[in-house]
This record gives structure tokens, sequence and C-alpha cells, in this order.
């Protein structure tokens, strides 16, 4: 499965009708959930979603397209799926919520009906063509201004703007209301390219100094735009904090907050898109520190809570990349990764200031981070793969990694 995002440009009456539908099936999925908390207390059962769809047809939703009213009940049923899911399995997954406003910006299509449609007459309906074979005249400037066919009622044909084409059979879209405009994402079944396997292995430490630093010594510093994203952020929320609560200003500080965040982590996705995505290209094998969030020490300063949510995010991107190219991606035990000497394996103490190893025992010099990622790569690496001194092969020389247009 792969989600492709596309930015849509619908006009004004467009945009006009796209609200009004979602706000339109804002008050279904709570009028659903209302009716299905009554039904409970009336009857003691759970209303089924076979049972409650007839209930909710064309004559009782003149407002909504018959295909946004299923998906909505759908989800509603889903979310139901897993509460009892979390109940009996002992997780703490929460009852279903009303849904407010600011938390519901999703409207589902459910079939490749609903898809992209090219100026030029081609139609990915099939969503059967072959990856770059959508340009209908082979020189990339096919699809500049599409449309998205959405029923009528959601405003008909909208233009979007697909940057690139879309691999893999069409599943079903999503239109998505961010702060910066309306989006629609296309859901295939493509599940990305396998990598010719490599024997090369890399451990990977995340850290505050460096955004990554790797067992071959190479390094991806924080991009310095994260640091200008943090200082916008932080001006636009001291904006909201001086405005009067209820007024049109607050409302508007509040969408500017809004867009600043989506922004910062738009960059950030960015990013760590790509240097998952270099890493992942580079080595067959990829080891990272098992960190948990959770037990982090809570930190509220801006830049470190940046950095926060990269190391889940990056791991995350690795962890699924590795997987559809068919390497892998360890995650070790996080036990004295900095504190131990990656050549001789004893414990040389330092404190977070000090920037670089230098092992008394054996004489080993390091940056810091680097000898980390070292001991990384050690514990990810099974013993079969050591040399005889129980360290890991790397060839540094053959490393295709663009280091520098990554961060440096
Ligand atoms: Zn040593």
């Amino acid at each position: 499965m792969r989600t492709y995002e596309y930015r849509c440009r619908p006009n004004k009456q467009q945009e006009a009708q796209l609200m009004a539908v979602l706000i339109a099936s804002r008050r279904l999925y709570n009028d659903a959930l209302q009716e299905l908390v009554e039904h409970y207390k009336a009857t003691g059962k759970h209303l089924n979603l076979f049972e409650q769809d007839k209930r909710h047809g064309a004559k009782e939703h003149p407002d909504l397209p018959a295909v946004v009213v299923d998906t909505t009940l759908k989800r509603l049923h889903r979310s139901f799926a897993n509460f009892f899911r979390g109940r009996k399995e002992g997780k703490r997954i929460g009852f279903p919520r009303f849904k407010s406003a600011d938390a519901w910006n999703t409207m589902q299509f459910r079939d490749a009906a609903n898809c992209l449609e090219s100026s030029g007459g081609i139609s990915r309906a099939e969503g059967t063509l072959p990856r770059g074979d959508c340009l209908p005249n082979g020189h990339g400037n096919y699809l500049k201004t599409p449309k998205l066919k959405t029923p009528k009622i959601c405003g008909g044909r909208i233009r979007v703007n697909v940057h690139r084409p879309l691999d893999g059979v069409f599943k079903f879209a999503r239109l998505v209301l961010r702060p910066s405009g309306w989006y629609v994402q296309c859901v295939t079944d493509y599940d990305g390219e396998r990598l010719e396997p490599s024997d090369k292995a890399v451990g990977l430490d995340m850290g505050i100094t460096y955004l990554v630093a790797d067992s071959d010594g190479g390094f991806v510093r924080n991009p310095k735009s994260f640091r200008v994203s943090a200082s916008k952020l932080a001006q636009a929320q001291k904006r909201l904090a001086k405005c009067r609560k209820g007024s049109h200003r607050r409302w508007k500080a509040k969408k500017q907050v809004a867009r600043v965040h989506e922004r910062v982590a738009s960059q950030r996705k960015d990013k760590l898109h790509k240097v998952s995505r270099s890493y992942v290209n580079g080595y067959g094998t990829v080891a990272v520190e098992d960190l948990k969030p959770a037990n982090m020490v809570r930190n509220h300063s801006l830049a470190l809570s940046i950095s926060d949510a990269s190391w889940g995010l990056l791991r995350f991107f690795l962890a699924y990349k590795a997987e559809s190219a068919g390497r892998e991606f360890v995650a070790v035990p996080p036990h004295y990764t900095s504190q131990k000497c990656s050549h001789c394996k004893e414990l040389v103490q330092k404190s977070l200031s000090v920037r670089t190893h230098i092992c008394p025992y054996c004489g080993y010099v390091a940056d810091r981070d680097t000898n980390a990622a070292q001991n990384i790569l050690l514990a990810g690496t099974p013993p079969s793969l050591r040399d005889a001194e129980g360290l890991v092969k790397t060839s540094e020389s053959s490393v295709p990694l663009k280091r520098e247009a990554i961060g440096l």
C-alpha cells in the first residue's frame, strides 16, 4: 500500500461545496454515534453497520454523496471495532468520540470511480498503467490541470496538481483538508521496488547535535530550516496568546499557527524521507537504537521536542522502507552505546559535553556519536557476520551516499 498525495486547486464555489460536505459528514458521524449509544441504552445491543446503513439512505442525507455516507459509517464502526478489540486484549483504546470541527478533516471515496483523470483524456480508472506510462506525450507535461472526479455535490471536476505519476493499482481516494488547503490522497497497492541484496551494514545514532551519526563516520546535520521554523512557530504562538478569546483576530492567529505547524512537519518529513531513503538504498542492514520516547526524559524546549519527534519518525521511515525494499532493519537495546569503546568494548565514562571518544585502553579515537553508532552496529549484527576481532566489516570507500546533499 502506498499513498500519493496531490494538491487540489478547487475554485471558490467548489471550496464552499467541499466544506459543506465535510461539515455534513461530520454531523452524520456524530449523529450516528449518538444513535448507536441510544440504541444500546434502549435495547442493550450493538447496532451493526448493515442495520445502521439501512437507516441512512439518500433520502435522509440529500446533502451528502452516498459514498461518503457509506465510508463515514464504516469509519465509525471501525472505531467501535477497535474499541471492543482493545477491551478484549486489555489495551487502552478509547471509546469513539464525538468529533469537533478541528478533529474532522477527511472524506473518503470508496473506489476507483472517483479518481484522477488527465486533461489529455487518459483515465486512470483501471489504475493498471505501469510506472511512468501515464504521460500522454511522453514529456512529463501531462496532467498539468487534471481534474479530480468527485460526486457533483462535492464540486464535480476539481483541478489537481499531479506532480508525480501514480504507481500500482488504484484503491481509493481521500480528500483531506489541511491548514494550507485541500489535498487528495490516492491509495494504491504499490509496495515499492525491491532492491538488490547488499551485505553492507550501518549503525545509526540519532542525536541532538546531529540528526544522525552513522558508523562509517558520516553525519547528517539538523537542517537550519528546523531552527528557522521553530522560531516562526514561537512567534505565531506568541501572537495567538495575545488575542482575546472568541475574537476574529484570534481565529486568524490560530490558523496561522496551524500553517506553521504544518510547514514544520512537512519540512521535517521531507528531510527524514530523504535520509532514510539514502540509508536504505546504501546498506543491506540498518541498525538503530531502540529508543522509547516515553521513557526518555521530557524536556520542554522546542528544539528538543523537534528532534524528539524526528527520532520516532525516522525510525518508522527506515523500518517500512527497509521492509518494502527487502532490506533488514534492526532495533537494538540502548545500553551503554555512547560509553562503550567500539574497538575494545571497555567502558569509557564521559559526560554529555565530551564530544570525542578517546579510549585509554586501546587508544581508539573517534567522534562520540560515531563511536555510539559503531556500537549500535555491533549490537545489531549477528556474530556470524563479524570478523575475528569481533568487528563488523564495513567498506567505507564504496558508500554510495550523497551525504553532502542530505545535510552537510
Ligand atoms: Zn578501546
